[in-house]
């Protein structure tokens, strides 16, 4: 579990913008990357997310 209080200081590493958890994943609020969680941490990486469909 990701705690609110760290997502709410995330930003996508590509355009800086705001980030949201949904299930088990970090997802930004403009481009839609999506990032992985591992171990509760956050893989706020360009090379680690999962592009948008
Ligand atoms: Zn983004």
């Amino acid at each position: 579990m990701v705690d609110d209080e760290l997502i709410k200081i995330l930003a996508c590493p590509l355009d800086k913008a705001p980030v949201k958890l949904e299930g088990d994943r970090i997802v930004c609020s403009r481009c839609g990357r999506r990032y992985p969680v591992r171990d509760g941490i956050p893989v706020m990486l360009i090379d680690e997310a999962e592009l948008p469909a």
